[in-house]
């Protein structure tokens, strides 16, 4: 498959980026890998919350913020019982019927301890406990050890528990992985960082890695505080809705493969996405438009349009099927055509000086 912006370099870098564990408070290595990889084109840093960021024209009066979450959804050390199993609770909203199973590896100040997530053989269980949604205090880690102190010796209580690593290209242009929430987004504003680098642009572009979103949006509260942005791109996975059992006249219709989604809610900014849309038709990139599943909220997007002042924000999704599993699974045409659509709507927004996304003096139709 040819594409525009795609190639084995940054694939290499992407599975590179998908392998590093990130919980949300716990994203120091996802960040590091990250920066080290943006520094190859910008200056990049990364803050107390973990907040990485690669900055274009740094002196530029109108700033452009792009933001993509590079934490993800895991589990967290709550207790090891006296056979030496390690009991846990969500770190984020981890899907809890995909749990069981599941290999994990335990992330200790000492390094990585390998584990399966363990629960009673479904033959030992009640005809009522079978009936039951899966409880995730009835399961646990079992790391290959006999007792609470072989256990405790190797694991601590508070320690971030990981989906391994699994990151597999499928078929012509699918990839699986855990945490392609968000991290295919991370890397969406690092490939715009990339190839914006070299174009003589003279707007300021600020690519976050934000921080914390699974928990509450919170690294994007604190970055786009800082970086006071015009202009906020926040590029997050969204709904697929091309497979079995969603209701589309609930959700609305995306699919993998069907091109960059542009968002539709209070959260986006009516003119920015306006711009978005005849850049999508000028330069020949495919689109999806699909209204959020409610008004507002769920991704940073709403936690930068609230930044000081106030901010023109868009949220561009990438479909992805088993959102919150370990098995997620986006399509990199998708994610090859969102990176055509900000490249030149950042490009149009710099020649054009498109700089006022105030709607005063805008009226219907718009
Ligand atoms: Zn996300």
């Amino acid at each position: 498959m040819e594409y525009k912006y795609l190639n084995d370099k940054n694939l290499k870098f992407l599975k590179r980026f998908l392998s590093t564990y990130s919980h949300s408070g716990y994203e120091m290595e996802a960040a590091s890998v990250w920066r080290e990889y943006v520094s190859q084109f910008v200056p990049a840093k990364t803050d107390v919350l973990c907040n990485t960021v690669g900055v274009i024209n740094p002196d530029a009066e109108f700033k452009i913020m792009l933001c993509g979450h590079l934490d993800e959804i895991g589990l967290q050390v709550m207790y090891i019982s006296a056979e030496g199993l390690v009991y846990f609770r969500k770190l984020g909203g981890i899907d809890a019927l995909t749990v069981p199973g599941t290999e994990v590896m335990i992330l200790t100040r000492k390094g990585r301890i390998p584990g399966v997530i363990g629960k009673k053989p479904i033959h030992l269980q009640s005809a009522s406990d079978r009936q039951k949604a899966v409880e995730l205090d009835d399961l646990w880690v079992d790391i290959g050890v006999e007792t609470k102190e072989e256990a405790e010796a190797l694991v601590s209580i508070g320690d971030p528990i990981a989906v391994k690593e699994n990151c597999l290209f499928m078929g012509e242009n699918r990839i699986m992985s855990k945490a392609l929430d968000d991290k295919i987004g991370a890397f969406i504003v690092a490939e715009v960082l990339r190839v914006l680098s070299s174009e003589p642009i003279k707007v300021g572009v600020y690519g976050v890695a934000s921080s914390q979103e699974e928990v509450g949006c919170r690294g994007a509260v604190t970055s786009s505080y800082s970086i006071n942005p015009q202009v906020g791109f926040c590029l997050d996975v969204g709904f697929a809705t091309d497979i079995p059992g969603i209701e589309k006249k609930k959700y609305g219709e995306m699919a993998l493969g069907g091109g960059a989604v542009i968002r539709h809610s209070a959260d986006n900014n009516v003119l920015l996405v306006r711009l978005l849309q005849d850049v999508a038709a000028e330069k020949e990139i495919k689109v999806q438009n699909v209204a959020n599943g409610s008004a507002t909220g769920g991704t940073d997007t709403c936690k930068i349009q609230l930044a000081q002042s106030g901010v023109a924000t868009a949220l561009l999704s990438i479909p992805n099927r088993y959102m919150h599993t370990p098995v997620e699974v986006c399509d990199l045409r998708d994610v090859d055509e969102i990176i055509a659509l900000l490249v030149e709507a950042i490009k149009k927004i710099d020649a054009e000086k498109v700089f006022n996304f105030v709607p005063e003096r805008v009226s219907y139709p718009f």
